[in-house]
């Protein structure tokens, strides 16, 4: 008699699932997901387990939402997708009005579908009007330590992540790297507010890069991959003015951190910084459906409004632009706007930062914590990094919580919707999940 296959056993047969070791999962089960609603998952199961990251930083809005979930089946009605080269719709149109509002100076939208295709095209945007300037020596990327800009090769190139770039490095194109940045814990800390030290030190080093550099690229504020690092935003002001004076472009990742995460619609407000690119994903959605955007200005635009194609800036992805996306994007701004989430995600941040130092007076290995409006994180100090990783995601749901470490960083990036009531929740079953892996009863 032939035994049925477990949906585990028929996923582990055919998916390669993203960034994961999958022999890990011969140990590790897969959590059935069933359905999805605000900050819970439901596991086939019936457990609820609350999406403690937003499922990887972009469902800011939650789960089926029921407003993005209108607007998508109001789309689905007139049409789900055209191709955006030669054609237009209201959507398209009234989304890049309103993300060309969020920062005085931003003219222009040009969309893809991932945050990773958002950064190539900066990159390539800004190596391209050298090109056009006749500035054949500006062909350098500058980042910071600890950067983290995506998977694929030119955003690979521009990240110091090593565990993600290692196999690759032989091809990946070489960028100088800014190290002994002026990390913070948070808004309170001096370095905030002044970073003229720690900026003099970099001094040096940019003087050499001034005339090879086309752009530095930055995560404003917040890095999140690399650690969840919070930079003094006087430092990142200063190293954007130091760009606008020596002509270099300023392109700020906010794939992560746009659309309120960090208690400011743009990561960037922090420092008044006004970046020459800005490209954005994840939130912009609230994860429904992938887009992503770059957002620049007239005088990028410009250099490539001429009577010869080749001067255009060719670069297609087939879902530029999906009507679908658009419509949910366009009403997740409205929804930040109208349920003041910006301002949400700070008192969310002041209650994750009490809730995670509560915790953190119940264990002797804990350092500080962190926080940066509706980001708490706390680094962990193990012996082993990868069993603690693994104990964690393993004994999470049994506790009602999915935590995915970053290494030894235990972080929280929950919903901007979550309630207090929810975030007390979050915080008893982080503190019993902790516990249990620290106890090392799932380590392996
Ligand atoms: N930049 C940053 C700051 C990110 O956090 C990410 C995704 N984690 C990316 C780029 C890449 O986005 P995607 O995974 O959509 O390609």
């Amino acid at each position: 008699m032939q035994v049925q296959a477990t949906l585990a056993e028929r996923d582990l047969r055919h998916l390669w699932h993203p960034c994961s070791q999958m022999k890990h999962h011969e140990k590790i089960a897969l959590l059935p997901i069933q359905t999805a609603k605000g900050c819970w998952l439901t596991l086939s199961d019936g457990r609820r387990v609350f999406d403690a990251t937003s499922s990887w930083w972009c469902k800011s809005l939650g789960h089926g939402h029921p407003r993005l979930k209108a607007a998508l089946l109001a789309q689905l009605e007139k049409f789900e997708h055209v191709m955006l080269a030669g054609t237009t719709n209201v959507k398209i149109v009234d989304l890049s009005e309103a993300l060309c509002g969020l920062m005085p100076g931003l003219a222009k939208v040009f969309y893809a579908s991932d945050g990773s295709s958002a950064v190539e095209i900066a990159l390539k945007m800004s190596l391209h009007v050298r090109h056009l300037q006749g500035q054949t020596q500006r062909i350098q990327f500058l980042c910071l330590e600890n950067a983290y800009h995506g998977e694929t090769l030119g955003a690979m190139s521009v990240s110091d992540v090593g565990l993600y770039r290692q196999p690759y490095e032989n091809i990946l194109f070489e960028t100088s790297v800014l190290r002994d940045l002026p990390y913070v814990n948070s808004k309170e800390d001096a370095l905030w507010q002044d970073a003229s030290q720690a900026f003099a030190k970099q001094m040096p080093m940019l003087k050499k890069l001034a005339k090879s550099l086309t752009a530095i690229i930055i995560e404003p504020m917040l890095q999140g991959a690399g650690g969840m690092k919070i930079i003094s935003a006087d430092f990142l002001k200063r190293l954007s003015q130091w760009a606008k004076t020596n002509d270099i472009h300023l392109i700020a990742d906010e794939i992560m951190t746009g659309f309120g995460r960090t208690g400011k619609m743009l990561a960037s407000e922090h420092a008044n910084i006004t970046p020459d690119f800005i490209c954005l994903s994840k939130g912009m959605t609230s994860g429904f459906l992938p887009m992503s955007a770059v957002l620049t200005t007239n005088l990028i635009y410009n250099y490539f409004y001429a009577d010869k194609i080749e001067a255009g800036f060719l670069h297609s992805h087939t879902y530029s632009g999906n009507a679908l996306a658009a419509a949910v994007a366009l009403e997740t701004l409205a929804v930040i706007r109208e349920e003041a989430l910006v301002d949400r995600a700070n008192e969310l941040g002041v209650a994750m930062s009490a809730h995670l130092n509560e915790i953190r007076s119940q264990f002797d290995c804990l350092g500080e914590v962190r926080q940066l409006g509706a980001m708490a994180a706390v680094d962990v100090r193990v012996d082993n990094v990868a069993a603690f990783r693994q104990a964690v995601f393993q004994c999470g749901p049994e506790h009602g919580v999915h935590l995915r470490p970053l290494g030894s960083t235990l972080y929280w990036l929950p919903p901007l919707i979550t309630s207090e009531a929810e975030l007390a929740q979050l915080a008893k079953a982080t503190q019993v999940t902790l516990a249990a892996a620290l106890r090392g009863q799932h380590a392996n």
